[in-house]
């Protein structure tokens, strides 16, 4: 919807205000501009940067730790930059140019301008700039160009600048201010039309920040989804996924999916074969028919696979998922004909008002057979795990989650009574589909049990600390971790600790 881009409206939402979390972004920002300010006034480069890094210290260690880092390497940038350019003065952190009575643009990036009218307008990635041109650019470019200062503009350049690689793109290079304008024209002033004209409500992960999600109708109405009596410190969105990222490691959580640091790719296994598998048995079922066999050759012999003509197909990935996809066809569930009308991989969000949180709830594939909903989980493994179907629900959180999710409202929003789950694992070998369902009164404890101590630990976290644990090695953040070699140590000195009482 298109609030975003109308920052002074206030929707009807009754009683219920969105409450804003801290803007970690905010304070890079604030740091960036407070460098300009001072560099403008004198302040020599590098003193000023280690100056303002200090203010960084209440941040997240994991955050901050990444923060002192980009701006190293924006900075270094910066320096280069003036030498083909020459000095760059710091204009302002937020470009904003008055189109109308009642409207502006206005590019949140970083302005800077030369003694003779070059100036550079910057966007910041986390982790590597992007070198095709968007609305966004010529929006920034057209906002750099119309900004008043006291030296009349002669070029303007619209730059990203990867705050972990520290390098640049120049998406636009050195135009005229009637260039920039007219560029505006032709390639942004449609889009930004249609960004306020937008009326329509999409569901998806951004419902967290919105100004209506208390009350909009296109979330699926779940008070009571996460077992909690009173609201966190603010607003939140929250996945099982999430949850169970979160009960592995708090800072990992938190690094990677709330302030989106970026990833050192480890190439886990376990984790590709696992999306490729999910991805082929999406597309497998968009046709309305059952998996079979013959729709998956030989990955050496990929020019026989006929269903997905026409689209491009990853090898590597269809190596990794193959044994798996074979043994899926056994349990396919386009088998049963009350599942030909399944819905396939999609996320369904809904709204627990107790919580003031937006759950995504995403199951494989999900369809209604008379009274009830199911919803179909699958999972990879290397070996089928061994158990009761109680001690393989209480490995994998997913189907709690979504057993309590088809409870506070799922079902019924497709008009259904009852919930069932079927956990689909498969191994290169064989397939078993465990199924659950919401009539099982004990088990619907045990699984509202599990959200409600998982939900609340994470809902009043404000910390997000470290849990140093045998994943740390492969962690995708531990770069920025500072407990990234605490779990490794703690063995160690067990393991001395052993050699040193057996002598
Ligand atoms: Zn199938």
């Amino acid at each position: 919807m298109a609030l975003k881009v109308r920052p002074r409206t206030t929707p009807e939402t009754g009683e219920w205000t969105l409450r804003k979390g801290p803007f970690v972004l905010g304070k890079l920002a604030d740091t960036i501009k407070a460098i300009g300010w001072r560099t403008n006034r004198g302040g020599q480069l590098w003193p000023e940067v280690e100056s303002q890094k200090r203010q960084l210290r209440d941040l997240h260690d994991g955050v901050r730790q990444f923060f002192e880092h980009g701006l190293d390497r924006y900075f270094e940038y910066h320096e280069a930059r003036e030498e083909s350019l020459g000095q760059l003065r710091f204009l302002d952190g937020w470009v904003e140019v008055v189109k109308g009575p009642d409207a502006s643009l206005v590019a949140w990036a970083f302005l800077y301008e030369t003694d003779d009218g070059l100036r550079e307008i910057r966007r910041l990635r986390h982790s590597t700039a992007q070198a095709t041109a968007t609305a966004w650019a010529y929006v920034a470019a057209h906002a750099a160009a119309e900004y008043v200062s006291h030296t009349p503009v002669k070029r303007i350049w619209v730059t990203e600048v990867g705050l972990f690689d520290g390098i640049e793109f120049h998406i636009v290079d050195g135009i005229s201010r009637d260039e920039a304008r007219a560029l505006y024209e032709e390639r942004a002033r449609s889009d930004v039309l249609a960004a306020i004209r937008g009326t329509a409500k999409v569901t998806g992960r951004g419902c967290g920040e919105c100004k209506i999600t208390g009350v909009c109708d296109s979330l699926v109405c779940s008070d009571g989804f996460l077992q909690l009596d009173a609201p966190g410190p603010w607003t939140r969105s929250v996945s099982a996924s999430d949850l169970e990222a979160y009960e592995r490691c708090p800072a990992q959580w938190y690094m990677e999916r709330e302030a989106h640091l970026p990833r050192l790719e480890d190439g886990n296994q376990a984790l590709l074969r696992g999306l490729a598998t999910h991805r082929w048995i999406a597309k497998a079922h968009l046709r309305g028919v059952p998996c079979s066999l013959t729709d998956l050759p030989d990955p050496a012999d990929l020019d026989r696979l006929s269903f997905l003509a026409g689209e491009e197909i990853d090898s590597a990935d269809y190596e990794l998922a193959h044994a798996f996809l074979r043994s899926h066809v056994s349990c396919c569930p386009l088998q049963s004909a009350a599942s030909l009308s399944l819905s396939v991989e999609k996320t369904l969000y809904s709204y627990d008002g107790k919580a003031d949180v937006v759950l995504a709830t995403k199951a494989d594939a999900y369809w209604v057979d008379g009274d009830t909903l199911t919803m179909r989980e699958i999972k990879t493994v290397q070996v089928q795990p061994e158990g009761s179907d109680d001690e393989i629900f209480s490995r994998f959180l997913a189907v709690a989650w979504d057993l309590v999710a088809l409870e506070a409202g799922l079902a019924q929003r497709f008009g259904a009574v009852n919930g069932e789950v079927q956990l689909e694992i498969l191994s290169p070998s064989s397939a078993v589909v465990h199924t659950y369902s919401t009539r099982d009164a004990a088990l619907m404890r045990m699984a509202r049990g599990r959200v409600r101590r998982l939900a609340r630990q994470w809902l009043a976290d404000t910390q997000w600390d470290p849990l140093p644990n045998p994943g740390c090695s492969r962690c995708g953040v531990r770069r920025w971790c500072g407990a990234r070699d605490a779990f490794e140590s703690l063995l160690e000195g067990a393991v001395t600790h052993e050699v040193g009482s057996a002598t």
